[in-house]
């Protein structure tokens, strides 16, 4: 068998334009995202695992879901309510993986929410061995007078306020061995200029992986972050890149295409595992080539 040449193994630009209202659905996209759902292979190395996945519905939190059901966990996904039909794929999938799913829909903006988040995925899986903070909100502005503070307020209160609010909340239920896996971004490291709001969350959530893998790795509970590059999901043309952008998306990468979300679910998956296990604080991309640093 030859490998795979990353350039063309999946789709390039140029893509339509495809508007859609936030938070999108992946069927609403042209091509369809590739989550792994027909091409994710298991071998054990999550088997009996409990994981709560935020943003588990679509894009990188949707193939998250499927590889570490594949990979023998049973998995909780948090989504918006106006998402039930993505999560209700990710659910038949996972359960097509013989694991548990459960489903819980709500608003993590809410700190009361997070908190009953949390207790209703201990109690439906019967504890928490993995938890993916992943939900994220992404809405360009190009000029700092266009951004209003409420939609500063509502991207700090879900990349950031929210990931503190449900990772305290669970902090009482991981176990050694536990893993905490939160979504960064690649604007953590090089920012752009109308991803003001999106990029100061992304980069405040490397700091507080940072600081927590610190504070609770005398407990054997590790804390590590992902730095995707551009990956082709919902969050990009519902609002969180203007149109033209869309149309060139990860054309300014080494690779010159997006990721799928296929792509990164194996980062997820070693990071949840305990092959990773020397593996604490740390800050993985998965970028197309474009450095980190
Ligand atoms: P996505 O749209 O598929 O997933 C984002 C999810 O966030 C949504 O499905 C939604 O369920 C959830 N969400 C948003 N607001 C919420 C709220 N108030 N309450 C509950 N859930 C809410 O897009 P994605 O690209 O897979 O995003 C996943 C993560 O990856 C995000 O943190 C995003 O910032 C990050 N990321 C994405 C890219 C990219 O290019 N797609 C690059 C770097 C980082
Ligand atoms: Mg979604």
């Amino acid at each position: 068998m030859t490998n795979p040449d990353p350039t063309t193994q999946y789709p390039q630009p140029p893509f339509p334009r495809q508007p859609q209202d936030a938070p999108g659905s992946v069927n609403a996209m042209t091509p369809v995202p590739d989550h792994g759902e027909h091409s994710y292979q298991g071998t054990g190395r999550l088997a009996g695992r409990k994981a709560l996945i935020t943003g588990g519905d679509s894009g990188i939190g949707r193939a998250a879901a499927i590889a570490f059901a594949r990979e023998g966990a049973d998995v909780a996904i948090n989504y918006l309510p106006a998402e039930e039909s993505d999560a209700q794929e990710v659910v038949t999938l996972i359960r097509a993986a013989g694991r548990k799913a459960v489903a819980l829909p709500g608003d993590i903006t809410s700190e009361t929410f997070c908190t009953q988040l949390v207790e209703q995925a201990v109690k439906e899986l019967g504890g928490l061995d993995i938890l993916v903070n992943n939900a994220g909100k992404q809405q360009f502005q190009e000029n700092i007078a266009d951004l209003t503070t409420e939609q500063f307020d509502l991207t700090f209160r879900t990349n950031v306020y929210a990931m503190f609010w449900i990772t305290k909340a669970a902090m009482p239920h991981l176990k050694p061995g536990a893993s905490i896996i939160n979504t960064s971004s690649i604007q953590a490291r090089k920012p752009s200029k109308n991803l003001l709001d999106y990029a100061s969350t992304k980069a405040a959530i490397v700091a507080f992986t940072e600081a927590l893998a610190q504070q609770v790795a005398p407990h054997g509970v590790r804390v590590n972050a992902v730095a995707p590059g551009p990956f082709w999901t919902p969050l990009q043309p519902s609002g969180g890149q203007p149109q033209d952008k869309v149309q060139t998306f990860g054309s300014d990468t080494p690779l010159g295409r997006p990721g799928q979300p296929a792509e990164i679910a194996p980062l997820y998956v070693f990071l949840a595992s305990s092959e990773s296990s020397y593996s604490t604080g740390g800050l993985f991309g998965s970028t197309g080539g474009t450095p980190l640093s």
